[in-house]
């Protein structure tokens, strides 16, 4: 396995102490060591998180290359858009413990459908960007000790209206393989409550 995810002289280094490698290789071992047994899914929490750019795009390259030998499926938990955007095929987009959005990953980037979704990719600086300031999103997550009624977004949402502070949204379908939870898109939709049953029923990740 050390082999496998580029560890030069495995049988030598199999033998050494953390501290004998560098901040990349320790990545390299700890996914040898995830994906030693084979698994079906593997949960990747932030295995790029503290690396800088050059070792992150080793070991995402590692990762994916890893998949394709090895035949697992993979569970990508990031805060990182960049990543998302050059690894990820279907996106789950969560805010304080809820699903907010679920899309294939162009469709999330071309086309956010909600609102916190659309102020993350409004947030990410462009070669190209001619505003003087970045985007930001006002406000800070809540306390999950003292969560907000209603969409827990909704003291952050630049639309927030009256039911958005006491009813939760419906995670619903506007077209397919795209899934929000947003009262707004179910207005703009003119999804009835029927089809808002009936979706939400069928809502994949719908915690
Ligand atoms: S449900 Fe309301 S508060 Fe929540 S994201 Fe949609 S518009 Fe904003």
């Amino acid at each position: 396995m050390l082999r496998l995810v580029g560890i030069a002289s495995p049988e030598k280094r199999v033998h050494d102490y953390p501290f004998q490698m560098s901040g990349g290789m320790r990545q390299r071992v700890m996914v040898a060591m995830a994906l030693s047994c084979q698994p079906k899914l593997l949960i990747a929490d932030e295995p790029t998180t503290a690396l800088d750019v050059t070792i992150q795009a080793q070991i995402l390259r590692l990762i994916l290359e890893t998949r394709e030998k090895v035949g697992s499926a993979i569970m990508l938990i990031t805060h990182d858009l960049g990543v998302v955007a050059e690894v990820c095929e279907r996106v789950v987009v969560m805010y304080s413990g809820k699903v907010l959005e679920v899309a294939y990953v162009n469709d999330l980037f071309n086309h956010p459908a909600h609102p916190y979704t659309q102020g993350l990719l409004q947030a990410i600086p462009r070669l190209d960007d001619t505003r003087d300031r970045l985007s930001i999103i006002p406000g800070s997550i809540p306390n999950p000790a003292n969560l907000p009624e209603g969409c827990r977004f909704h003291p952050r949402c630049q639309y927030a209206e009256e039911r958005c502070q006491t009813e939760q949204p419906p995670l619903v379908s506007p077209k397919p393989s795209q899934w929000v939870s947003c009262w707004r898109v179910v207005g703009e939709k003119g999804v009835d409550s029927d089809v808002i049953a009936a979706t939400a029923v069928k809502a994949p990740l719908n915690v």
